[in-house]
């Protein structure tokens, strides 16, 4: 690949690294073979995330069987991996667009109860999803629901991706 942003002829430098995604909003995600492309006249630096539409959903769905309360970040980054925007999905919560922006912004507690309505909104526009409301409960009360601070993603050689360790 040749740099976009400069005009070297100079085919950029590919590496594949451990990244934190931090594009997505989150803190608190590794993803295991990223491929890096950086420029080695002016510096540039580029990632190919592979599948990043099939990486998008699968932190989603982790998000959703995570079993500590969501943060103000992930909340966020389900909202719009759902497309829903503050207006809508406020509405959707029964609360004030302050208060969500505020929860989303970590200036407000994420309740027991905005945990699970984000969950059962967000669960209901998933498509394929293999996760279920009534399945969510039942793994809470049996704990095997993924437990994480940090959640660890695999790519394949295929440029899909795998969730590694929570
Ligand atoms: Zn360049």
């Amino acid at each position: 690949m040749q740099c976009p942003s400069c005009d070297s002829k100079k085919q950029m430098k590919s590496e594949v690294i451990v990244h934190k995604f931090k594009e997505s909003g989150l803190d608190n995600i590794i993803l295991n073979g990223v491929k890096q492309y950086r420029c080695l006249e002016c510096g540039e630096v580029l990632f190919d995330y592979g599948n990043l539409n099939q990486l998008n959903t699968l932190i989603a769905d982790t998000l959703l069987r995570k079993k500590e309360l969501l943060t103000g970040q992930e909340i966020r980054f389900l909202r719009t991996h759902i497309g829903y925007s503050s207006e809508m999905f406020a509405k959707i919560l029964g609360l004030d667009k302050t208060s969500l922006s505020r929860i989303e912004n970590n200036r407000s507690k994420v309740s027991n109860q905005v945990n699970m309505a984000v969950r059962l909104a967000v669960a209901g526009k998933m498509a394929d999803r293999n996760y279920d409301f009534h399945d969510l409960i039942i793994a809470l009360e049996n704990e095997d629901l993924i437990s994480f601070k940090q959640a660890q993603f695999k790519a394949s050689t295929k440029g899909s991706w795998q969730l590694l360790a929570g």
